[in-house]
């Protein structure tokens, strides 16, 4: 996976398919392929469909680590995702290429679809633990939502999902108890 801007837009683009696919697994209607190919992964398309059910197979082991992300302090989140690493293939390298500059694959091109997207999202989850912790990681504020959010605002304001309705309900509940209050 790569973009033409920073590697820190690359990771945060990845941790963004990371709550986009843990959400649609909690909601029991996950399209990992459809998911990947809108979040810019280039072999996602063409993806043999053995690979993509092995990797929907891994993520749904993996999505009870990704939504308990704004629960966990960091020592238990890091342990955690230390030990995923263990069982992870990657064959680190610096590659150019169509007109993108030098950047790192994790994975050889020879290999598998699902083993590439694994290292991805678990190397920019790494990466972010090193960086913020999982501070950035948040639930959303809606009673009966429970989806999970990466908060990339600077001022860490985020509070709901990415459905609109679920902001939209909870602002004209909240302003009617407050009209209560009064
Ligand atoms: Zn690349
Ligand atoms: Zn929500």
């Amino acid at each position: 996976m790569h973009f033409t801007s920073t590697a820190e837009t690359e990771i945060r683009l990845t941790l963004d398919a990371i709550v986009e696919l843990t959400n649609s697994i909690t909601d029991g209607c996950v399209d990992a392929r459809s998911t990947l190919a809108s979040r810019g992964f280039p072999r996602a398309d063409a993806a043999s469909q053995a690979s993509v059910e092995r990797l929907t197979a891994k993520l749904q082991t993996l999505s009870a680590l990704f939504s308990a992300l704004p629960d966990l302090d960091d020592a238990t989140a890091i342990a955690w995702v230390n030990e995923e690493l263990t069982e992870l293939h990657i064959a680190p390298s610096i590659v150019s290429h169509d007109g993108v500059g030098p950047h790192i694959h994790w994975t050889p091109s020879t290999d598998t679809f699902d083993n590439q997207v694994l290292a991805d999202l678990l190397m920019a989850l790494a990466q972010e633990l090193c960086e913020n912790g999982t501070i950035r990681f948040g639930r959303c504020a809606a009673h009966d939502c429970a989806d999970v959010f990466y908060d990339g605002t600077r001022n860490r304001s985020k509070r709901f999902c990415t459905d609109p309705k679920c902001a939209s309900k909870t602002h004209t509940a909240e302003h009617r108890a407050r009209q209560k209050a009064n």
